[in-house]
């Protein structure tokens, strides 16, 4: 089969690799339709690294996506050959005390798609997956919407987190790909929010008001922590800061008010940042981290299929898999308005 791998910073390759078998019984095979390239992938892309996870080139990259299942194993009741899925990525060792305790995500020796020295990405025609990570799609989802599952489950998670109420005043800082899914999912999620949506490129806040953002501001053109006071003088009950960068944070910080939540989900490239702790302890600020999702994607489905959330404005691009060298080299320039790109593997995709 046809592999993309990353073979150095900013270097793809196109190789054959073997199609993977299947072993296990509760494992099924799945032919990938579509992929999302996801801002984590242009992290170990341009830097070769997130944090500790440092990438051993040739590493195959990829886990946003949505799949045709091809053959399931002898122990799979829920699954068939040719049903579409959408995919939760991480694979859980199902016995710790965070996976006994419902936290799947945070499974102390769980293993992630595409991260290294974990389990080898999607950028590939064919992969094997348990079973218990492929949610069925209706024939209603295109695979586009379905690859756009996994970073929209994330939004919702982070919403839920956030526990909005009717008529919340929602920052949503930095409009890549999750700050959208996390725009999306507030608005879905809490009737009648209203959502203030930053960002440097002025195509992903057109996204942005495409998606239902009240009011968008680029921090290049404006002071957009001024222009929202002057919108909102008691403060916003909620940021999502979903850049990763220092001045994001701080503004998070400055548009809270007293009793109000900043959930971090952008991943910073440094491993240390700061916090005005005497502005924080005045308001009384709740800090949350978000760390992907926890038995979200059915929701996010669910969301997508009943049509209270819209991801289509969010794809601008699609290549194929030859062309991936070149998305990756956009997405990580930010460049030709391009806010998620979609790489159709499958010829039938
Ligand atoms: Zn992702
Ligand atoms: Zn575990």
């Amino acid at each position: 089969m046809k592999a993309v791998y990353l073979t150095g910073l900013r270097e793809m390759e196109l190789r054959q690799a073997p199609t993977p078998n299947l072993a296990e019984p509760h494992d099924v095979l799945l032919r990938i339709n579509t992929l999302g390239v996801c801002g984590s992938d242009i992290h170990y892309y341009t830097q070769g690294k997130i944090g500790s996870q440092v990438v051993a080139f040739p590493q195959i990259l990829g886990h946003e996506f949505a799949a045709t299942v091809v053959k399931v194993g002898a122990e799979v009741k829920s699954l068939h050959p040719g049903q579409r899925v959408a995919i939760d990525p991480l694979v859980a060792c199902g016995e710790c005390d965070q996976c006994r305790a419902g936290r799947k995500h945070t499974c102390r020796r769980q293993k992630f798609l595409g991260n290294p020295g974990q389990l080898p990405g999607a950028l590939v025609e064919y992969l094997v997956m348990p079973a218990d990570c492929c949610s069925l799609v209706p024939d209603s989802l295109s695979d586009d919407e379905a690859a756009l599952v996994e970073p929209l489950s994330i939004g919702v998670y982070a919403a839920q987190m956030a526990q909005l109420g009717p008529g919340a005043r929602v920052g949503v800082l930095g409009s890549g790909p999750i700050g959208l899914c996390t725009l999306l999912a507030a608005r879905a999620l809490a009737q009648q929010a209203a959502v203030y949506a930053t960002d440097l490129v002025e195509e992903r806040l057109a996204v942005a008001r495409a998606c239902g953002a009240a009011w968008t501001g680029n921090p290049q053109r404006e002071n957009v922590v001024a222009a929202i006071n002057r919108l909102e003088p008691l403060g916003l009950d909620v940021v999502f800061e979903c850049a990763g960068e220092q001045v994001t944070l701080d503004q998070g910080i400055e548009l809270l008010k007293p009793g109000g939540a900043l959930l971090i989900i952008g991943i910073p490239e440094v491993d240390r940042v700061s916090f005005n702790i005497n502005l924080m302890r005045r308001k009384e600020l709740r800090i949350l981290n978000v760390r992907r999702q926890n038995h979200c994607v059915e929701h996010a489905i669910e969301l997508i299929a009943s049509g209270r959330v819209d991801v289509r404005p969010m794809v601008t691009h699609h290549f194929r898999l030859e062309e991936t060298a070149r998305a990756f080299e956009l997405v990580s320039a930010r460049s030709d308005g391009i806010v998620k790109a979609i790489i159709r593997i499958s010829p039938a995709g």
